[in-house]
This record gives C-alpha cells, structure tokens and sequence, in this order.
C-alpha cells in the first residue's frame, strides 16, 4: 500500500499508471550494473519514479576524469566508492525505496547471487566482458535485460526478453576489444534516460519495448535511427536455452 506521502510525491505519474501501477513499481527490483555515465540517469530516474527495490554494483571508485559524465557523483565524492557515493545521494532523493549497494566485481561465481532475483536487469557497464555474463544471467533465469552502450556521441539500446528476442550474444557474436574510449556526459545521459524509461515500461507491463530493434543516438544530429536485429540459429547462450 502506498503512504499519503508516497501517494503525494507520485500524483503526477499516478495520473498516469493509477495507484495500481504505482504499486507495481514499488513492489519491484532492479538490478543496475554499473554505476558510471549509464547508471547515474538510470538509478536517479528508477529512484524517483518510485522502483522499491534497486541494486546497484559497481566496484570502482570515483575519478576526477569520471565527472564530465558521471552525474551522481560530485568533486567531493573523489575516492570513495561510486556504489557509496550514489546510495549517499539516494537516500534524500527518494527516502522511500530501498537502496542496496553493492561494491564488488560481477563474476561467474557471484552473478546469479547478484542478479537472479531480479525483475529486470539494467546494462549500464563500460566493458563487454562483464556484459556477456550479465546477459547469460539474464537469458538463463529468463529475466529482461535492457542493454545500453556509449562512445562519443553515439549510442544504442535494446531490450532483451530472453527466447523471445535476440540476446547481446545475438547481436554482437564477439566482444569489442577493450578502449579507453572518447564521451561527452549527454549521451550517457540520453541512452541512460532511454534505459530507464525502458524499465519502467517493462516493470508496469507495457508491451511496446525496444525489442527486436536496436535504437541508435547520434549526438551530432540530434536524431534517432532504429536497426532491426534478428536471433542468431546459433547462438550458443540464447537459443540453446529456449530450445530446452
Ligand atoms: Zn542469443
């Protein structure tokens, strides 16, 4: 049940998603991974909207070069651990969810731990070799996946509903090498605030997600292409599971 005070800082999206949608939200978890550019909309934005539960993991600690991009931390956050300077923030942002903070490395033997409860997992990583495992997760408890990934001043998203669409495997076959790569803070921002907005779709039901097509940003134009993306016969993680 939602309190008069909860009832009161969601009126304007309850018009929306009604009582009962507020409710659902609050009742869900999310699972960030990755606390970085990505994960600084989405967490601010799943935490306002009013999603009750939401993880967030991350093992590194905040860089002054992290800051032209990385929004839930500030200059005196420098050193501390991003996961603790974002769930210091969080507790005023919306002191009605439950924040846990996990400041650790995903890895074959604690993924399904950190993962396998959730409702929806968020894609918020820097490196695809974190990404793949995250994605085998998903795809073995069949738990949605919203993929985001930035460079410059492009990026992309999908969401993955697994043995129904293509998985990152799907798409991407091998892992891109390891960059220190260029990025301007909006379009972490633009593909963070896409991510959330996915999730929050998907945790109230909504059926009209990005799946099956990859939404493209391009900063320089200020536009939008969307790619159609297709299941791989062999792909070794997705379509094996859904033919068990
Ligand atoms: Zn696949």
């Amino acid at each position: 049940m939602l309190s008069d005070a909860e009832k009161k800082l969601y009126s304007r999206q309850i018009m929306m998603i009604g009582e009962e949608g507020q409710e659902r939200l609050k009742k869900s978890r999310a699972v960030v991974a990755g606390c970085g550019g990505l994960g600084s909309p989405i967490i601010n934005y799943l935490a306002v909207a009013g999603v009750g539960h939401i993880r967030i993991i991350d093992m590194d600690s905040v860089e002054l070069s992290n800051l032209n991009r990385q929004i839930l931390h500030w200059h005196y956050d420098m050193g501390k651990k991003k996961v603790c300077s974002a769930g210091e923030k969080l507790k005023d942002i919306n002191p009605f969810i439950t924040i846990e903070t996990i400041g650790d490395r995903i890895t074959d033997d604690n993924a399904k731990e950190l993962l396998g409860d959730a409702d929806v997992i968020i894609d918020a990583l820097d490196n695809y070799d974190t990404r793949f495992l995250l994605n085998r997760i998903a795809v073995e408890n069949n738990i949605a996946l919203i993929h985001g990934a930035v460079h410059g001043i492009h990026g992309q998203m999908t969401t993955i509903l697994p043995g129904k669409t293509p998985c990152i495997q799907c798409i991407f076959k091998r892992k891109p090498p390891k960059e220190l790569f260029p990025i301007i803070g909006t379009t972490a921002g633009v593909v963070g605030t896409m991510q959330a907005n996915e999730a929050i779709k998907y945790l109230l039901g909504e059926e009209d997600l990005y799946t099956g097509r990859m939404v493209v940003w391009d900063g320089k134009s200020g536009t939008t292409e969307e790619l159609k993306i297709s299941r791989n016969p062999s792909c070794e993680i997705c379509w094996s599971c859904s033919e068990k």
